[in-house]
């Protein structure tokens, strides 16, 4: 988060355009628009690889660099459709270990990392489909934030900060109703009568 929130009336979005960021395993994107396809009344759509050549690393570590993918990522995206840059290399920025995902507050593009949702990270079986739920969340998440939101305290809201994938996967996969308000419409499905899970 590098900008003062945005105010005003919530955003207009007609798409989610994802994006693979480096190498990503066949079938992953389409397995996130499909999962994120669930969750949001948006049209979800993987587009072409955004960025060539040497990807921004953070000095003297493996990791990719967040904020400047960010930086090369928000000028490619169109104006009524969020990019979502989703890689499968670890990322973080020089003052952190790790992030699982970055966005500017009221910016146009979002990154997040695989890496660190997937459990043969911590030594647990391969599960596609819970990457592919974690993914999901952390893009609302982070879109939340590119729309304007800031973290929220409410500890099943999906705006709570999360340092751990324990902690993101407790604060549920649903927005407080505050939060909500102030999404872009369509970004979130209305649970109006509909069982959450
Ligand atoms: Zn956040
Ligand atoms: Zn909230």
């Amino acid at each position: 988060m590098m900008d003062s929130p945005a105010h005003g009336a919530p955003r207009t979005w007609r798409e989610i355009h994802l994006a693979p960021v480096a190498q990503l395993d066949e079938g992953t994107l389409e397995r996130l628009a499909l999962e994120l396809s669930k969750r949001s009344a948006l049209p979800c759509r993987a587009v072409p690889p955004p960025l060539a050549g040497e990807l921004p690393r953070v000095p003297n570590r493996p990791q990719l660099d967040a904020d400047r993918l960010l930086v090369s990522l928000e000028p490619l995206a169109e104006v009524d459709a969020p990019l979502v840059g989703i890689t499968a290399v670890d990322i973080a920025v020089p003052i952190f270990a790790y992030v699982f995902g970055r966005a500017r507050l009221g910016g146009r593009a979002v990154v997040i990392s695989l890496a660190r949702l997937d459990p043969e990270h911590y030594g647990l079986p391969r599960d596609p489909g819970l990457v592919a739920r974690r993914a999901a969340a952390e893009i609302l998440h982070e879109l939340g934030h590119a729309a304007g939101l800031a973290h929220c305290e409410d500890p099943a809201c999906l705006m709570r900060f999360a340092a751990s994938v324990e902690a993101a996967d407790l604060r549920g996969a649903t927005f407080c109703a505050d939060c909500a308000a102030r999404l872009p419409h369509g970004l979130v499905r209305s649970t109006a009568g509909a069982p959450q899970g």
